[in-house]
């Protein structure tokens, strides 16, 4: 597997790879933007998954597609596959159960690409949304792993925060085309946290700590 492009997304560099690739996309603002990416450079097929989950009624799988479709408009790339499943939850289990079967049997896929970013720094992560617990593993030191998995997963973000994918959006013009299809909230009616927040559907609830990162990053 050969490096053909190094390409700069507004400093973070991304391998491109001579190889048919996967990637893991969710709808959110990090994975969508790795996708255009991918399909903007990429030009063998691209093998793009999402989970949809019955906690968050399915809106992965109802948001995903949007993204592709977008992408598929602004790249003209249509050398993709896109595979959907569907659990009654999510669990990191879950969400890589596709993908890994892919690297294992598909033979001509041989890496996965996640959009997975770093946190901003902890003294702002903190107060986003103080009473809703965030994900602790997105260390904001910039020495997180690039690859896991015997090098078959590459998260190019790793060492990146949001205000890194929002220069993106920036530097490629996608404010206006990409973003507002993307979703980033985790509104959660089985949370309590989420009990006076009203439902937003397919929008954002504006309280969340993914909504407030959001905010906090395209502000
Ligand atoms: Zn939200």
């Amino acid at each position: 597997m050969k490096v053909v492009k190094k390409i700069d997304c507004a400093g973070t560099n991304l391998n491109i790879y001579d190889v048919p690739v996967g990637i893991m996309v969710s709808g959110g603002v990090d994975s969508a933007i790795l996708l255009y990416y991918l399909m903007k450079y990429h030009t063998k097929p691209i093998f793009i998954f999402t989970e949809g989950n019955n906690v968050k009624l399915r809106k992965n799988g109802i948001i995903a597609p949007r993204v592709v479709e977008k992408c598929i408009q602004l790249t003209k790339n249509i050398n993709v596959f896109h595979h959907i499943n569907y659990n009654i939850e999510t669990t990191l289990e879950s969400l890589y159960e596709k993908p890994r079967f892919a690297v294992r049997d598909f033979g001509p896929i041989r890496i996965v690409y996640e959009g997975l970013t770093m946190n901003p720094p902890n003294d702002i992560a903190e107060n986003l949304a103080p009473e809703l617990d965030f994900e602790h593993t997105r260390n904001t030191d910039g020495n997180n792993d690039l690859f896991h998995s015997d090098n078959k997963f590459y998260m190019p973000w790793a060492n990146t925060d949001k205000k890194g994918i929002a220069k993106m959006y920036r530097e490629e013009n996608l404010i206006d085309t990409l973003l507002p299809v993307t979703r980033s909230c985790e509104y959660d009616q089985n949370i309590e946290f989420f009990d006076d927040i009203k439902n937003p559907g397919l929008g954002h609830c504006g309280e969340c700590w993914w909504c407030k990162e959001r905010e906090w990053a395209f502000k």
